[in-house]
This record gives structure tokens, C-alpha cells and sequence, in this order.
């Protein structure tokens, strides 16, 4: 069962940064076209150039906001037109928004489920068109989390909607089976981002605590062995699951967590 994702097309959103990021990176190293797609398209023209030059890859860069329907169409629609077809598209963009649930701004709430939910639909919906017309089959993977299967005090909203992508990831892959479409959810514990070193002091504040003691016990607190996950683990993990050629995972969650999640 060969592995390999060379001369494929993959679409990443939110990879202009953090694990996507390193994602397109590793994708890129192992022979793939990467489409950087990020709200940030100043951030996704420089990774997608920086890739291009190290990895002698044909790259993208394209301004996708991925709670707006016709930047979402449109984007895979120009991808289509560049490459000729898409293979991979990697849901990735995302925001972090702490507050306890009382405290929680409705607009907040709306904003967090917008992005990993509504967006998650947009994108995933918008590339499942195109493979579907192509007819060769895809791969779509949807970086959830821990909290797609844990909670943890003030991230309700961000819990909600990484559950809600769980959901969405099993019925892609039963609707995406007649088409050969796979569909997995890959869930991070932490790992570290500006999207978590952003969290970092904002927890310390709610909660009282010492920034050390936000890492030590409230992000790393239920893994084994105290150990951040990386964002090698997560594209490692990625390039894995694009490069099958069967489709004997599709519908899996797999948590990269150290232990704070066994299933
Ligand atoms: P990051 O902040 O480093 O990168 C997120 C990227 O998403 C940025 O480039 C940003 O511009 C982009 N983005 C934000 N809103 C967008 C929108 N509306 N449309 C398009 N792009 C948008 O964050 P990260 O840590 O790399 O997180 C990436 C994904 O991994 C997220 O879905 C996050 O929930 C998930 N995740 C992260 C961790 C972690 O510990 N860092 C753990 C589990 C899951």
C-alpha cells in the first residue's frame, strides 16, 4: 500500500500559518502542488513563494475567507483552473475565543462557529464539487482537535464547533464513498502556534494562574507524559492520510494528543 501524495494538488485553508503552515510544508517536500488559502493573502503569498523556492514546487497563494461563500467558490474555482484538477483540500483555518459561557459575547459565539463550522461546510462543499467532476476521487481532512471529543471550561464555543466538524467528517465520508472521497478528522492536543501562544496569557488571566501553570496544567495536564504535540505530528500524520490509495480509514478521527484522548 504505497504512500504518496507527489503530484497532487493539495488546498490547505488557514495556511498561511501554524500547522497548516507546516502542513503545505511537508506536502510540498514530499511532491505536492500546495494552494496556501488564507484570510491573509500578504501572509499566504510570501509562505507560498518561501515553499516554492526551498521545495522546487509549483505553488498558490489565494485570499480566502472561509465563512464567505463566493471567495470560497471562487478560490476553488481559480485552483481548478491553475492545476487542472484538486486531489487534497485540508479544512485547517481557525480562532480561538476563551471566555466562561455566562461572560460569552453572542458575536464571539457566532464568529467561532462561523469559521471551523460554517467555513469547514464551505470549503469542504465547494472542493467535493470539483472532485466529483474531475471523477478521480479526493481526499478532504478537517484538522479538529482534542476538544472534537473533549471539553475543557471556557472554549465552549470552540468545543462545539470542533464536536460539530466530527460530525460533519463522518458524512462527507458516507457521502463522499460513491465518488471515492475520503474524509478524516485529524485532532491535535496542543501544539505550539501563535494561536495558542495568543492563548497562553489570556488564560492566565481568566483563570488567575501563572502562564507556566496554564502549560503545565491546564494545556499539558491530561497527557501522559507533559508533552506538547508538534506540527511535524500533524503533517506527518496528514501526508499519511492523503497519500493512501484505499479508502479502509475514511470516517476515522485520529487524536494526536499524548494520551489525553485514548479511543
Ligand atoms: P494559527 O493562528 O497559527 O493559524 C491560523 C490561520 O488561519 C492563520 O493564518 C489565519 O490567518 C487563518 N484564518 C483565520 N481565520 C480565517 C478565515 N476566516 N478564513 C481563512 N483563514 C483564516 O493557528 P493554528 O494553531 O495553526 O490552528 C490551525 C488549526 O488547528 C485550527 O483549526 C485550530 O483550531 C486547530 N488546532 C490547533 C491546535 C493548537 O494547539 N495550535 C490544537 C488543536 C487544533
Amino acid at each position: 500500500m504505497p504512500i504518496n501524495v507527489k503530484g497532487k494538488v493539495t488546498v490547505i485553508t488557514g495556511a498561511a500559518s501554524g500547522i497548516g503552515k507546516h502542513m503545505a510544508e511537508k506536502f510540498a517536500e514530499e511532491g505536492s502542488h500546495v494552494v496556501i488559502a488564507d484570510l491573509d493573502l500578504n501572509a499566504a503569498t510570501s509562505v507560498a513563494k518561501e515553499i516554492s523556492d526551498k521545495y522546487g514546487i509549483e505553488t498558490m497563494a489565494v485570499k480566502m475567507n472561509v465563512t464567505d461563500e463566493n471567495e470560497v467558490n471562487g478560490g476553488i474555482e481559480a485552483v481548478a483552473q491553475k492545476f487542472g484538477k484538486i486531489d487534497v483540500l485540508i479544512s485547517n483555518a481557525g480562532i480561538q475565543i476563551i471566555s466562561p459561557i455566562v461572560d460569552f459575547e453572542f458575536d464571539a459565539w457566532k464568529k467561532v462557529i462561523d469559521i471551523h463550522l460554517n467555513g469547514t461546510f464551505l470549503t469542504v462543499r465547494a472542493a467535493m464539487r470539483k472532485m466529483i467532476e474531475q471523477g478521480k476521487g479526493g481526499h478532504i481532512l478537517v484538522t479538529g482537535s482534542v476538544h472534537s471529543v473533549e471539553a475543557s471550561k471556557n472554549k465552549a464555543a470552540y468545543v462545539a464547533a470542533k464536536h460539530a466538524q466530527l460530525g460533519f467528517v463522518r458524512s462527507v465520508a458516507k457521502e463522499g464513498a460513491e465518488y471515492n472521497i475520503s474524509a478524516n478528522l485529524i485532532g491535535p492536543g496542543f501544539v505550539k502556534t501563535p494561536l495558542v501562544d495568543r492563548q497562553i496569557p489570556e488564560q492566565a488571566k481568566t483563570l488567575g494562574i501563572s502562564e507556566e501553570e496554564v502549560v503545565k496544567k491546564i494545556m499539558l495536564g491530561e497527557t501522559v507524559d507533559g508533552e506538547f504535540t508538534t506540527v511535524e505530528d500533524v503533517a506527518n500524520v496528514a501526508v499519511f492520510l492523503a497519500g493512501m490509495d484505499t479508502n479502509v480509514l475514511t470516517g476515522q478521527s485520529f487524536l494526536l494528543t499524548h494520551g489525553w484522548h485514548m479511543q
